[in-house]
């Protein structure tokens, strides 16, 4: 953003209460539910986390009503009409959430037709239970949208309940976070106080994600993460979506790439491209990162996680590269701080697809 435009914005506060340390999921569930008036809870939850969900329901006692556990992926519909069933049938006056995205995503589409309020227990980092966006699959295609309904009333974020996470799911959710947090200095709808909270989300990953990549138990280092994920999904909220995620979405859909890898590979080269166009962003980020330049810092973080760095290693060939340039130019957002053409799109799909380290090549021409 340059600076005439980061004094000019429109801010929807965004508000939920956040409950935040370790051990608070046991300690301090019951009390907001109760504070939120909730007699028929149902709750929404994966089976994977069944021994975690029946400690858990052990606290509601009889305001358990019952329980939703086919969550799926990207929340396809019928799914969501199953769980809706289930709210509608048992007389649900509050819907309980544990879980990663998806379970999160589920219990938003409930509440988006039935108005009922959700509190959540994130498991990973994705961020969407403090954002006001739904989605949802039918045939292949997903439906995305914002409705305040589907924002979370209360979230608990309690870093013990993490601790489960396997290091290259808790490297690739952590990244997924660090998207949010560095695509929202430039989303359309960022404004100052997003572009604070992406930045110190960005410094929270930054310290605990190797940290966690190297002893997954540290619970202080969890703390940090899931601190940073709770930051990059609140401005994230508020910022939207802009280039990095519209690429990630083109390509995820049309090849069937996985997300998260994705979201690791791209993002250096979107910086890279974006950042001489958005002195502000570079700046916010380098700080964050206590780098030289912004995506120095990034590709240096990273390097140290071992992600991966090829879109050819994701699964991309290299005879789809001209499909997916038109592509994503089709989808590229029309306000992207650095206006680009289809030689830009092809110069960064094809820097993303080699896995060369994205510097000035990327940069204005
Ligand atoms: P996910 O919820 O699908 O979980 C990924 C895997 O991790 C699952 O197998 C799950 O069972 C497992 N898992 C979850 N917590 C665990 C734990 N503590 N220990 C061990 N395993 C655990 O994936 P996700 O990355 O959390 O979320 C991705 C989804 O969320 C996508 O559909 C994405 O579009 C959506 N999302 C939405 C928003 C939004 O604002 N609406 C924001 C971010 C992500």
């Amino acid at each position: 953003m340059s600076a005439t435009a980061e004094l000019t914005f429109s801010h929807d506060t965004l508000t939920s209460r956040v409950v935040f340390g370790a051990g608070r999921a046991r300690t301090d569930l019951r009390a907001e539910i109760d504070a939120l008036g909730g007699r028929r809870v149902v709750m929404i939850a994966s089976d994977r986390d069944r021994a975690l969900t029946r400690e858990l329901s052990g606290v509601l006692d009889k305001r358990l009503v019952g329980s939703f556990t086919g969550v799926r992926p990207h929340v396809p519909v019928e799914v969501a009409e199953a769980a809706r069933g289930l709210a509608e049938e048992l007389q649900a006056d509050l819907l309980l959430s544990i879980g990663g995205g998806s379970t999160t995503g589920t219990a938003k589409v409930v509440a988006l037709t039935s108005g009922l309020p959700i509190v959540a227990i994130p498991t990973t980092y994705a961020g969407s239970e403090v954002t006001p966006v739904w989605g949802m699959t039918e045939a292949g295609r997903k439906t995305t949208g914002r409705d305040r309904k589907v924002l979370p009333r209360v979230v608990i974020y309690d870093p013990e309940l993490t601790l489960s996470l396997p290091r290259a799911l808790s490297v690739a959710s952590g990244c997924n976070a660090l998207a949010h947090a560095v695509e929202a200095f430039w989303a359309p709808g960022a404004t100052p106080l997003s572009s604070a909270l992406a930045e110190r989300g960005i410094r929270a990953l930054a310290e605990g994600l190797p940290a966690v990549a190297a002893a997954g138990d540290d619970v202080t280092a969890r703390g940090n993460v899931l601190l940073g994920a709770w930051l990059a999904g609140a401005s994230f909220a508020v910022s939207g979506s802009g280039l990095h995620h519209k690429i990630c979405h083109v390509l995820g859909g049309a090849y069937d790439l996985p997300h998260a890898e994705l979201h690791t590979v791209v993002l250096p080269h979107v910086l890279a491209f974006n950042a001489p166009a958005c002195p502000a962003a570079a700046t916010g980020i380098a700080a964050a990162l206590a780098t030289k330049d912004a995506v120095s810092g990034v590709v240096a973080l990273l390097t140290r996680l071992q992600a991966p760095v090829a879109l050819r290693d994701l699964g991309l060939r290299e005879d789809q590269l001209e499909e997916a340039t038109d592509l994503v130019l089709d989808g590229a957002p029309r306000d992207n701080p650095r206006p680009l053409d289809r030689g830009d799109v092809a110069r960064l799909l094809h820097a993303a697809w080699v896995g060369t380290s994205p510097d000035a090549s990327e940069g204005p021409r």
